[in-house]
This record gives structure tokens, C-alpha cells and sequence, in this order.
């Protein structure tokens, strides 16, 4: 069995170590005689597993105690309809940073519930910056700020994390998070779907400040309220037991690995040398301006995309799969999210250094 280096944007790439583990714990996870998939949610076992995975998760991402962390479902983009759902409160408003695809699905959202005032938006430079602090038109009235720290599809990420003063800041933090030591008390709300960073799909963390919890309306559904989730420990209802024990392995390796700091060394040193091999050459392109660049999503095009699908067909038996870029943008996109080695990266960029030699 051959394993390839996929660079998926999502659902992506697991650490092998996780995966290997998970199969060793299929059948008989510690002695338990069953497979965590078949455990009760309410019982010790699962229990255990659940708390051990938060409190990684809080260690490594030095959550501080006055936040709450969520596992709920429906992804990221159910929390596009609970941010507002829930934190509302009262006003009628909520300004929106636009800077891509996924930005303008939670705006949309958004205007269900409430008056969006986008901020600020780079969709007059499609999409490859972002805004500067001093260019963000903030609402002193909004309910909250909301912004995507890392567009997945573009590759577009903040160099900063804005100031809102007194508002609270929401981050769709999906495609980034883990990816790096962040200061979560900066944030109002955090949360991201896990098929990118963090595990397997059909879980959304959310990281909230207590003092944002408790004010949904009464008509807001029971499964779409933060206080009732909080209260029920994210178990009102059978939460996804298999996806939330991934995702502790995943938080487990990361600890072992050296934790966030690690993990933004090598994230910056895998970024940096594919820009770097993209802009030595004519033949590839990344449109994103520099000091916006990802560092987990890294979109090229081809100088002449007739190529496109041999190159894709060609890095395949390379074993070097998932490289075509979003229909919305074209091209390839290079997901290099946490799991994918560095091994990966260099093995890509000589096979477009070889690919550039014979078509170019
Ligand atoms: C993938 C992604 C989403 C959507 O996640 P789902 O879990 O599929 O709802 C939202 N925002 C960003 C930034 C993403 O990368």
C-alpha cells in the first residue's frame, strides 16, 4: 500500500500517526472490548475521551478560562446562521469583512437575521488582499465583527487580526486554525469546521467568551442556542462521538509534536518554499499579494492552462493528488494544512520544476 501526499482543501489529509493509531484502537479502544463508534456518549469511556480532547485543545491553543469550547454540528457553515442567532442580542446590525468566497457565504447568511454592513471588502482586487486596519468602516452599533482570517479558496489570509474595540470579533477560523499560536482573547467567538485542520468532517469547534452566551432569542431552535449547547456540554443530542475522538488524536499529535510553535515553523518553512519556487518561475503564477498569502492554501495557475490537466494527470503518478484548484478560480491550489509533510512539499515542487523544464 502506497499512501500519496494529498493536497485537499477539505475534507484533507490526516497526520499517519493518527491514522495508524485510530486503527489500532478500532476494534478495542483501552480494554473497552468496543470500537469508539459503538460507546454511549454519556458513558465513562466516551467521556473520558470527549474531556481529554478539550483540554488539548485548550493547552495547545491556550484557550483562557473564560471561554467555552463547543463541538457541535453542521460544520462551519451552520455557525454562519448560530453567530447571529445567538449573538444578536438586541441590535439590528453586524458589520462583515469581505474578502472571498467564504466571507461572502456568511454574509449571506447573515442577512437572514440582520442587517450586514460590510466593512471593508477586496472584491476590487479580486480577492488577492486584504484590508488594511485603518481601511475597516466599523459600526460602533454592530452586534459583532465578522471576518475570515484565512480564505481557503483564494489563499488570501490577514497578516493582523483587526481591532474592533469594545465589539466582538468572530473569526471563521476553518482553514487556519492550529496552524499557528493565536491570542484567543482577542476573539469573541472562534470556530471552524474540522475536515481541514483538526480532523474528520461533521464537527464544528467553536470557541466562545462566556459573556456572549445566554443571549438567543426564545425562538431560536434548542440545537442552534449556544447556552443549551454549553449547558449540555455539546451532548443536548448525540454529538459526533467517532469525529471527536479523531480530533483528540489530532490535538494529541500536535502536543507531542511540539505544539502550535512547532507546528508555525514548519507551516511558515512549507509555505515559503513553494511562493518562492512559484515566483523563481514565469511558468507558475500565484496572484495573491505578498504579505497576504496563506500559508496552508496556496493557489497557481499554469502560464498556458491547456496544461492544466496534464499536469494534474502527471503529478497523479507522482502520487501527488487533489491539485486542481477551486472551479470558481481555476488552476491548482496546494492544500498544506498541518498533516502534509515537508516531504510533500518538496516532492511537489520538484515535480513542478521538472514539469516547467519539459513544457515550458
Ligand atoms: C471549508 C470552509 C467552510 C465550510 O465548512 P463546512 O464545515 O463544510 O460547513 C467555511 N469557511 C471556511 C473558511 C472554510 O474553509
Amino acid at each position: 500500500m502506497a499512501r500519496v501526499y494529498n493536497f485537499s482543501a477539505g475534507p484533507a489529509a490526516l497526520p499517519e500517526e493518527v491514522l495508524q493509531q485510530a486503527q489500532t484502537e478500532m476494534l478495542d479502544w483501552h480494554g473497552s472490548g468496543m470500537s469508539v463508534m459503538e460507546m454511549s456518549h454519556r458513558g465513562k469511556e466516551f467521556l473520558s475521551i470527549a474531556q481529554q480532547a478539550e483540554a488539548d485543545l485548550r493547552e495547545i491553543m491556550a484557550i483562557p478560562g473564560n471561554y467555552k469550547v463547543l463541538f457541535l454540528q453542521g460544520g462551519a457553515s451552520l455557525q454562519f446562521a448560530m453567530v447571529p442567532l445567538n449573538l444578536l442580542n438586541g441590535k439590528t446590525g453586524a458589520d462583515y469583512i469581505n474578502t472571498g468566497a467564504w466571507s461572502k457565504k456568511a454574509v449571506a447568511e447573515a442577512k437572514r437575521f440582520c442587517k450586514v454592513n460590510i466593512a471593508a471588502t477586496t472584491e476590487e482586487t479580486k480577492f488577492t488582499s486584504t484590508p488594511a486596519q485603518d481601511d475597516l468602516q466599523l459600526d460602533s452599533g454592530a452586534a459583532y465583527v465578522h471576518y475570515t482570517p484565512n480564505e481557503t479558496i483564494g489563499g488570501v489570509e490577514f497578516p493582523y487580526i483587526p481591532d474592533t474595540g469594545d465589539v466582538p470579533l468572530v473569526a471563521d477560523l476553518s482553514s487556519t486554525i492550529l496552524s499557528r499560536p493565536i491570542d484567543v482573547s482577542k476573539f469573541g467567538v472562534i470556530y471552524a469546521g474540522a475536515q481541514k485542520n483538526i480532523g474528520p468532517s461533521g464537527l464544528a469547534v467553536v470557541i466562545i467568551r462566556e459573556d456572549l452566551i445566554g443571549h438567543a432569542d426564545e425562538t431560536v431552535p434548542a440545537m442552534l442556542n449556544y447556552q443549551i449547547q454549553a449547558d449540555g456540554e455539546s451532548m443536548y443530542n448525540t454529538p459526533p462521538t467517532y469525529t471527536w475522538y479523531v480530533a483528540g488524536l489530532v490535538f494529541d499529535w500536535i502536543k507531542r509534536k511540539g505544539g502550535l510553535n512547532a507546528m508555525a515553523q514548519i507551516n511558515e518553512r512549507k509555505a515559503s518554499k513553494l511562493y518562492a519556487a512559484i515566483d523563481a518561475s514565469d511558468f507558475y503564477h500565484n496572484p495573491v499579494e505578498v504579505k497576504s498569502r496563506s500559508w496552508m492554501n496556496v493557489p497557481f495557475t499554469l502560464a498556458n492552462a491547456d496544461l492544466d490537466s496534464v499536469f494534474l494527470a502527471e503529478a497523479k503518478d507522482k502520487g501527488l493528488v487533489t491539485l486542481k484548484g477551486h472551479r470558481s478560480v481555476g488552476g491548482m491550489r496546494a492544500s498544506i494544512y498541518n498533516a502534509m509533510p515537508e516531504e510533500g512539499v518538496d516532492a511537489l515542487i520538484e515535480f513542478m520544476r521538472d514539469f516547467e523544464k519539459r513544457n515550458a
